[in-house]
C-alpha cells in the first residue's frame, strides 16, 4: 500500500513572519530548504541560539521538487568519489550515508513524519549497460554497502537486463518532513523568517530589506552560496537543472528504479502512479529542448500506459568530486560556512551538513568533517574551469540582462520562464527577481527584455 499523503502538498503548514529590526544570534542560517532547516533543527535542539532567513517560503528551492527517496544507494556518486578522492573517502562517505539514513528514520518517527520502506533498484536496460552495472556492484560491495544482484527488478514496469538491489530504503514526503523539522526548530527557540532575502553580507552581519542579523557563525544554505565570488569554490560546483514529472496510471510501482547510466532517469512510486526525475544538464547550457525530447521518447517507450500529470523544473548543485561541500568557504574565515553540492541527494546530505555545523559550533567536530571542506583541492578543476570559461563566453552576449553576481549575460529559458546565468547557475524570474544564487540581488530586466 502506497503512502496516502500528498507528496508535495504542504497541508496546513505554518507560515513565518518576515524579519524586521536587528537581531543577534549564535548562528544565522541563510536559506530555508532541507539544508537550512535540518541545521536549524539540530542546532536549536542543542541549545544554540539560531536565526533562519528564507528569501521566499520555506522549501521553495530545490527541496520543493525533491522526490523523497532516502537511500544510501547513490548510484554513480560513489564511483565519482572513488576516482577523484580515493576508496577510503568513498567508504567513509558510504558509512556516513548509511548512518544518516538510520538517523533520518529515527527523526521521522519522533516528528511523526510518515516513512515507507522499499527497495531501490539500479538497472541495466540493455546488455550495453551490463559492464557499468557490474562495476558499480563490485565497487559498492567493497565500500560495505548492502547491495545484491537481482535478475528481476522487483516490479519494474519495463524489462531490464539485470539490476542491483538495495533493500530496506525509505521514501518520505519531503515538504512534510521539512515543515515538521521547521516546527520542531521553532519549538526549540529558533527564529524563522520567510520573505526575508539576504541582500548583503558584511563580516558577521547579514542584511535583509527591513532587518539585520549579527551572528558568530553564518551558514549559507542557499544551494550555490549567495554572494560567493571565490572562483576556486565555484569551480567545484555545477548547477544542474532537473525535471520532475508526476505520472498517473498503471502499472503501480512497488519500488524505486534508477538507471545505471549517469544523468538518466530515476523513478519512484506514488499512491496513484510514479514520479520521474531527469537531469536536464547544466543550467544555462541551452540543452533543455534536446533533453526534453529524449525524455518524451524514453517515457513513450518504457511507460506507455502512464500519462504526465504535472512537470516541474528545479536545480540542484553537483560537486566536482562527488563529495558534498560543507564547511568554511575560506579557511581564514571560519565563521562563514556553506553546505551544498549534494549531487541530487539532499535528504541525507542535509542531515550530514547539520551534524558538521553542529560539531563545529559546539566544539566537538565530526571526525570526518575535513573530507567535505570546500577548500579541498579539486581534482576536477579542469571541468570547473570550463564553467569559468562559460563565464567569459557569457560576457560576449550583449543583448541580455546581466547577472548581478559576476556580470555574466543571462539566457532566457522559455520552458521554465526564467533567466539563467550560464556561468554559475543563478536564475531569475521574467521580471528579474532572484530564484537561485549565487546572485543575491535581483537582475535588472528592462521592459524590452521581459
Ligand atoms: C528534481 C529533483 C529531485 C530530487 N530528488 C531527491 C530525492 O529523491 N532524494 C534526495 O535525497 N534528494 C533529492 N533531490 C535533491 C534535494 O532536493 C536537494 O539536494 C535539496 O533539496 C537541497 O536543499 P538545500 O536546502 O541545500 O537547497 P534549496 O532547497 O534550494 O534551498 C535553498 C533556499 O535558499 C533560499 N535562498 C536563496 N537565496 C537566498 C537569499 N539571498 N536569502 C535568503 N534565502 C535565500 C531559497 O529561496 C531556497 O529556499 C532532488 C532534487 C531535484 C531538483
Amino acid at each position: 500500500m502506497m503512502e496516502d499523503f500528498p507528496l508535495w502538498e504542504q497541508g496546513t503548514r505554518q507560515t513565518y513572519p518576515s524579519l524586521r529590526g536587528a537581531l543577534q544570534a549564535d548562528v544565522a542560517i541563510v536559506g530555508g530548504g532541507l539544508t537550512g532547516i535540518s541545521c536549524a533543527a539540530m542546532l536549536s535542539a542543542l541549545g544554540v541560539k539560531t536565526v533562519l532567513l528564507e528569501a521566499r517560503q520555506l522549501g521553495r528551492g530545490a527541496s520543493w521538487n525533491c522526490t523523497g527517496k532516502v537511500t544510501s544507494q547513490l548510484a554513480g556518486v560513489y564511483q565519482t568519489i572513488a576516482d577523484a578522492a580515493g576508496m577510503d573517502a568513498a567508504a567513509t562517505y558510504a558509512r556516513l550515508m548509511r548512518q544518516s539514513m538510520l538517523d533520518v528514520r529515527e527523526l521521522c518517527g519522533k516528528l511523526q513524519v510518515p516513512v515507507q520502506e522499499h527497495s531501490v533498484y539500479v538497472f541495466a536496460e540493455t546488455t550495453d549497460d551490463l559492464p557499468a552495472l557490474h562495476r558499480m556492484f563490485d565497487l559498492q560491495k567493497r565500500l560495505g554497502l548492502p547491495v545484491a544482484m537481482a535478475k528481476d527488478a522487483g516490479g519494474c514496469p519495463f524489462p531490464v537486463e539485470l539490476a542491483l538491489v538495495t533493500e530496506h530504503q525509505l521514501l518520505l514526503p519531503p515538504l512534510i518532513y521539512l515543515h515538521a523539522l521547521a516546527a520542531f526548530a521553532a519549538e526549540q527557540g529558533c527564529h524563522i523568517y520567510e520573505n526575508s532575502p539576504v541582500r548583503a553580507i558584511d563580516g558577521r552581519q547579514l542584511f535583509t530589506p527591513e532587518g539585520s542579523v549579527e551572528a558568530a557563525t553564518i551558514l549559507l544554505a542557499t544551494g550555490s552560496p549567495v554572494g560567493c565570488m571565490s572562483l576556486p569554490r565555484l569551480c567545484m560546483m555545477q548547477q544542474r537543472t532537473c525535471a520532475t514529472v508526476t505520472l498517473e496510471g498503471n502499472p503501480p510501482l512497488l519500488n524505486s528504479y534508477l538507471s545505471v547510466q549517469p544523468d538518466e532517469l530515476t523513478l519512484r512510486p506514488t499512491q496513484t502512479g510514479a514520479l520521474l526525475a531527469w537531469d536536464m544538464g547544466r543550467t544555462g547550457s541551452g540543452k533543455r529542448e534536446q533533453r526534453q525530447r529524449i525524455l518524451r521518447r524514453t517515457m513513450g517507450a518504457l511507460l506507455p500506459e502512464m500519462h504526465v500529470q504535472e512537470s516541474h523544473i528545479r536545480q540542484d548543485v553537483w560537486s566536482g568530486d562527488g563529495l558534498p561541500l560543507i564547511g568554511p568557504i575560506k579557511p581564514q574565515q571560519s565563521y562563514l560556512w556553506m553546505a551544498t553540492g549534494y549531487s541530487g541527494w539532499g535528504v541525507l546530505n542535509s542531515h550530514l551538513a547539520a551534524r558538521c555545523i553542529a560539531g563545529h559550533v559546539t566544539g566537538h567536530p565530526l571526525p570526518e568533517a575535513s573530507l567535505f571542506r570546500p577548500d579541498r583541492p579539486s581534482p576536477k578543476l579542469p571541468e570547473g574551469m570550463r564553467i569559468a570559461g562559460a563565464y567569459l563566453q557569457g560576457l560576449t552576449h550583449l543583448s541580455a540582462p546581466t547577472c548581478p553576481h559576476m556580470g555574466g549575460k543571462l539566457r532566457y529559458d522559455p520552458a521554465s520562464q526564467r533567466w539563467e546565468c550560464p556561468c554559475h547557475g543563478s536564475t531569475f524570474t521574467t521580471m528579474g527577481e532572484t530564484l537561485d544564487g549565487p546572485a543575491m540581488q535581483p537582475a535588472e530586466v528592462s521592459a524590452k527584455q521581459r
